[in-house]
């Protein structure tokens, strides 16, 4: 088996045909710079999509993750365990949360939550409070549940029959929002800035409103900060820096930094509409993933972590000027903390992924977030000769776009 050939085209002969890899196979990571099987060197501005907030195999993880993986691996929800409990302990000292519950996605974090907010809406209210509004654009999962939820069509039609009971919205569209929501609203799920849909913030005062809406009419809000959670914008959690605190809130990704696991946080009288059977997941919780997590929780959630993360971002935003200076091929950056967009201008509608593949020529990966964004979500602690390194090689990319 250790000698078999592995090759990008090897993919295309066993895989599902539901994904497009670049040709490059990585075999190392360290820091924010990953080798492929060549031994050629990248700097990662990717950040396995916004999850390694520590970078490749910090040392802190890898501690976590050897000691842990001599000692227990899982037990199943049958049994409780020391890391778990450890880890929503801390989870919950630090956020408005009293209670957590522990999956392994994004998409799982935000199935729980739109389950239990249907639960507590048809317990409290009865079985006319089932309707969730969600945002046009907004992206919260795979599962059909999730999809059905989230704001693009493309990932939710062709499969029959869907949830009912979802509307969406614009996000920012406040008017359209108030002339929807109703006693009849269960929830209201929003990204405190939307990523896969375009690194799109919400207005200060729409948030607020969308707050005083849902207090309003008795409907839960529901903050999916899978992706903007554990550090990416500066906070600890997107929502600590809005004024608006939700009702459910869903976090994965850089969560376990690497390692697979969700989590959906909320209020002890909202917990209460699961109860014993109501919902579940075989390998939630696992002990594992909550060691790592836990050892990536008590890193990121640190005053210098995320300070770190301010001063990084402006980092980024000086060099990306500098380029758009030389080149001006953006409209404008744009995001917050170290979840960026480099949004294309009128010139390069529609050639975000150009850029991408220009970047990863130039040794660099990128990310996009649909067809006119270049985004990037790198490690929270890049150091400033990697993040200089980087930002040379896109300039490079930049340039071979912008010249033909
Ligand atoms: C990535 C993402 C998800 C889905 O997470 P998975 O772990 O892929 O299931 C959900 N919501 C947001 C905002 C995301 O960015």
């Amino acid at each position: 088996m250790s000698d078999m050939a592995v090759t990008r085209e090897l993919f295309d002969q066993v895989m599902v045909p539901n994904y497009a890899p670049a040709q490059v196979i990585p075999v190392r990571g360290q820091g924010a710079r990953l080798w492929d099987q060549q031994g050629r060197e990248y700097i990662d501005f990717a950040g396995g999509i916004a999850v390694n907030c520590l970078g490749h195999c910090h040392p802190a993880l890898v501690s976590a993750l050897k000691e842990q993986g001599e000692k227990l691996w899982h037990l199943s929800n049958v049994l409780t365990n020391e890391p778990a409990l450890r880890l929503a302990k801390k989870l919950v000292d630090a956020t408005f949360a009293e209670k957590v519950y522990f999956c392994n996605s994004g998409a799982e974090a935000n199935e729980a939550a739109l389950k239990l907010a249907r639960r507590y809406a048809i317990d409290n209210f009865g079985p006319e409070k089932t309707q969730i509004i969600a945002f046009t654009q907004g992206f919260h999962g795979r599962t059909f549940f999730t999809v059905s939820v989230g704001g693009q069509a493309v990932y939710s039609d062709g499969f029959g029959p869907k949830p009912a009971d979802i509307d969406h919205v614009p996000y920012n569209d406040l008017a359209a929002l108030k002339a929807l929501i109703s006693d009849r609203t269960c929830a209201v799920v929003m990204e405190p800035l939307q990523g896969e849909g375009g690194i799109i913030s919400p207005e200060p005062a729409f948030v607020q409103a969308v707050r005083e809406l849902c207090d309003q009419h008795n409907a839960l809000l529901v903050f999916d900060e899978v992706q903007t959670g554990v550090g990416r914008t500066g906070a600890l959690y997107a929502y600590m820096d809005l004024g608006v605190t939700p009702d459910i809130l869903t976090s994965a990704k850089a969560l376990g930094g690497g390692f697979p696991i969700g989590a959906m946080l909320t209020t002890t009288k909202i917990a209460a509409a699961f109860k014993v059977g109501t919902h579940g997941s075989t390998y939630g919780g696992n002990p594992l993933a909550c060691a790592v997590a836990e050892a990536a929780f008590d890193t990121v959630n640190t005053e210098s972590v995320l300070k770190g993360v301010k001063e990084r971002e402006a980092w980024y935003r000086e060099g990306l000027d500098a380029i758009n200076a030389k080149y001006g091929c953006f409209k404008e950056v744009r995001g917050k903390g170290l979840l960026l967009g480099c949004v294309m201008n009128e010139q390069f509608q529609g050639r975000a992924r150009d850029f991408l593949l220009a970047a990863m020529e130039e040794q660099l990966m990128v990310l996009i977030a649909g067809a006119n964004v270049v985004r990037f979500a790198p490690s929270l602690v890049i150091t400033k000769e990697e993040v200089a390194e980087g930002l040379a090689r896109f300039e490079r990319a930049v340039a071979k776009v912008v010249n033909g």
